[in-house]
């Protein structure tokens, strides 16, 4: 039976039709007009709206109501209370105000906050984003807000981005009247994440520890099949893979998230999900949804879906590519390049604050996807490398080379332009070119960044881009704003011309995954920022905290809380992930290798007295091989204990966390490594029913 989608899809979402039913004429146009021009709300429209929602909620079946925000942990939050109210007859009516709407007053004193609230003062609250649209889930109302300290500071990844969105309006609106664009009153960031992701079997997941604390394995031999064979990228969806996949999907329709594509990704058992792209507020909080309707639909299908970024060695991990763009509120794409010249004019003065953008801050678009968990997939050739540059594509950098140069550019025959020296070039989009490694890649009228790691919330790189290119506008702007009326083209034409000749050395159209790339980069003076610790560093960098403070995004205190924040996230990965390697070598793997050495050992025996003459060279020697590892990985477990002492004693002590980071990354890590090396090649040599967990072999063919 074929389901009504339509009828279906935003069913659970307070939309527009919702408000324009249930809201009083004159409340429902105020209520737009919050949204549409982020204009202070007045609480008789609160209450109205309260009302409206409430009454929705209850007739949809909710009970109860949560604000919905995103802290610092990278997940979202939520408290939920119900609508009851007590009556003088000892009854309750579902009640809810306007301003329970608007403001919630958690108590903030368990989420991260990096020093900047202090324990006295642990109240935080959150305030209602209604760009964000409320929905229902699990018979609570949920509206998006966003969470700040008692005294303003933002204690969230919501706040900046709505900051960023901001800063980039404005400097985008300012730049198009320059051009000549009065039509244009807003612009808006779009975003489109494409969403990459492992489905495990949930028995065998439930017996790794690894798995279970960390989201990925710290130990397995490879299987004898990985991706070589090239078969599971777009290949035939497996029966309970397709069902999971129609039953997220239809899940995700009814939030209004636009769910459009899927598809099996290279690694064995690897996904994707790609939606249709929304403004990136929007697309921020429907990306938290994605991520946890995904796993909470897998539990339904005895599965697991994994988000870590390299759940198994040998394979490809699990990234993001963050598609973006600029729309304005007329619904131009400000990254098409158009079909008239003024439309080349306005694509190329945007294109160029892009490409201006990430080459001055490339080191906090490195910073704005650094964690633990990228940093095993950044550079391991299936994703970018740390070195931030951008693809253009040969038409565009051969577009923007003739500027520089005061050529004339001639695509193929169709010259549409008359000649002289001041006239930019015309050209109409074309999307032949493709480009599998470049970190930040020009897709015909959009970007897509691809450094995203697949567990993180994608608010930060964007909220980052939006701040680099609203400072380039308003460099742009202070040197165009002079330009003599009817002389703009020529302005335009000059401005490129220098800004190209400064950062140029961002572009590069070759393979990212080269090692003379590395070298080239090296060269060209970009950053190659490898480690979230090395990367951390640069993000409290004077450049970069002018950037942040001057567009209103951060304060230097937010900045320098986040900067703590980020490194302690760090620092605890590694803790939880070293303690339960000690914990899985200790307790299932070097008991696992003694136990079978200790038969090889007895059934040699037997065959010795059996028979003397027989040799048991092969058992002595995998009895020896498995000895010497059980060494090996025994005198680790005390390595890890001690690496941990040296760690713990760096946050408690008079030493940064900058410190405790950088012994993880150059102690922990190490040892880390190369007891896998040793666990690995011994698991290989042990038969499964040995092993007090799946291997890999089961892992990622069980589903
Ligand atoms: P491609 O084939 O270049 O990857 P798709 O049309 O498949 O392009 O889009 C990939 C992703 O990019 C989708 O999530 C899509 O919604 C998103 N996208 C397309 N246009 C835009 C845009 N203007 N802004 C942001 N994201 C976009
Ligand atoms: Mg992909």
């Amino acid at each position: 039976m074929s389901k009504d989608i339509p009828a279906l899809y935003g069913s659970l979402v307070f939309n527009d039709k919702v408000m324009r039913n249930k809201l009083p004429k004159d409340m429902y146009k105020a209520l737009k007009k919050t949204i549409q021009n982020g204009t202070h709300l007045e609480l008789d429209v609160a209450n109205s709206v309260a009302v409206a929602m409430k009454e929705w909620a209850v007739e949809n079946g909710a009970t109860h109501y949560t604000h919905w925000f995103q802290p610092m942990t990278g997940y979202t939050a939520e408290k939920h209370d119900s609508f009851i109210s007590p009556t003088d007859s000892g009854d309750v009516i579902m009640d809810f105000s306007g301003k329970e709407l608007v403001k919630g007053e958690p108590d903030a004193s368990s989420f991260p906050s990096g020093g900047l609230r202090a324990t006295f003062e642990a109240r935080g609250y959150t305030a209602w984003d209604p760009t964000s649209p409320a929905f229902i889930k699990d018979n609570t109302l949920y509206i998006p807000t966003a969470f700040c300290s008692y005294s303003g500071e933002a204690l969230d990844k919501k706040t900046p981005l709505l900051r960023s969105m901001e800063a980039l309006n404005k400097e985008a609106v300012k730049m198009l009247k320059l051009l000549g664009r009065d039509d244009v009153t807003s612009v808006n960031a779009t975003v489109g994440p494409e969403q990459e992701y492992f489905l495990v079997d949930k028995e065998l997941y439930n017996k790794r520890r690894d798995l279970i604390f960390c989201g990925r394995t710290l130990i397995g031999a490879p299987a004898p099949k990985g991706q070589e064979m090239e078969d599971h990228y777009f290949g035939a969806l497996k029966p309970r893979v397709s069902a999971y996949m129609h039953d997220l999907d239809e899940e995700l329709w009814k939030l209004s998230i636009p769910a459009k594509t899927k598809h099996n990704e290279v690694a064995p058992a690897q996904h994707e999900l790609a939606p249709i792209f929304e403004t990136a507020n929007v697309a921020v909080d429907h990306n938290q949804l994605t991520m946890e309707l995904m796993k909470k639909t897998a539990e339904k299908h005895g599965l697991v879906c994994l988000l870590h970024e390299k759940p198994f060695e040998g394979i490809n991990g699990s990234g993001k590519h963050n598609n973006w763009s600029l729309t304005t509120n007329t619904g131009d794409n400000l990254l098409n390049p158009g079909k008239t010249p003024a439309e080349n004019i306005q694509f190329l003065v945007f294109l160029m604050a892009v490409i201006k953008a990430v080459d001055d801050y490339a080191d906090l678009m490195r910073i704005s996807v650094a964690g633990a968990g990228n940093d095993h997939r950044l550079g391991g050739n299936e994703a970018p490398p740390a070195i931030v540059s951008i693809f253009l594509g040969d038409e565009l950098t051969e577009v923007l080379k003739s500027i520089e140069e005061d050529r004339y550019f001639g695509k193929h025959e169709t010259i549409q332009m008359d000649i002289g020296a001041h006239v930019l070039p015309h050209f109409t989009k074309d999307t032949t070119d493709r480009n599998r490694t470049s970190p930040f890649a020009f897709t015909g009228n959009k970007f897509e960044f691809r450094m995203l790691g697949s567990s993180a919330s994608v608010a930060n790189p964007n909220m980052v881009l939006n701040a680099a290119v609203a400072e380039a506008l308003a460099q742009f702007y202070e040197e165009l704003k002079e330009a003599e009326p009817g002389h703009m083209e020529e302005a335009v034409h000059e401005l490129i011309k220098r800004a190209i000749r400064k950062h140029k050395k961002v572009l590069f159209n070759g393979n990212g995954y080269t090692e003379e790339w590395v070298e080239e980069a090296k060269r060209r003076g970009l950053y190659n920022l490898v480690s979230t610790p090395e990367a951390l560093k640069e993000f409290i960098s004077d450049k970069n905290v002018k950037l942040l403070t001057e567009h209103h995004i951060f304060t230097k205190e937010e900045i320098f809380s986040r900067y703590e924040i980020l490194l302690e996230n760090y620092v605890k990965t590694i803790e939880i992930e070293a303690k339960t390697l000690h914990e899985m070598l200790a307790k299932d793997f070097l008991p696992a290798i003694s136990t079978y050495a200790a038969d090889v050992a007895k059934n040699a025996a037997a065959k010795k007295a059996f028979m003397p003459s027989v040799s048991t060279a092969s058992e002595e020697s995998l009895v020896s091989s498995l000895s010497g590892a059980y060494e090996t990985l025994s005198s680790g477990l005390g390595s890890i204990t001690e690496v941990l002492a040296h760690i713990n004693e760096k946050i408690s002590g008079m030493d940064s966390m900058q410190d405790a980071a950088n012994t993880c990354l150059n102690e922990m890590l190490p040892i880390m490594d190369s007891l896998r090396k040793t666990a690995d090649e011994a698991e290989a040599k042990i038969p499964d029913e040995y092993l007090p967990y799946p291997t890999y072999d089961q892992l990622l063919f069980s589903v």
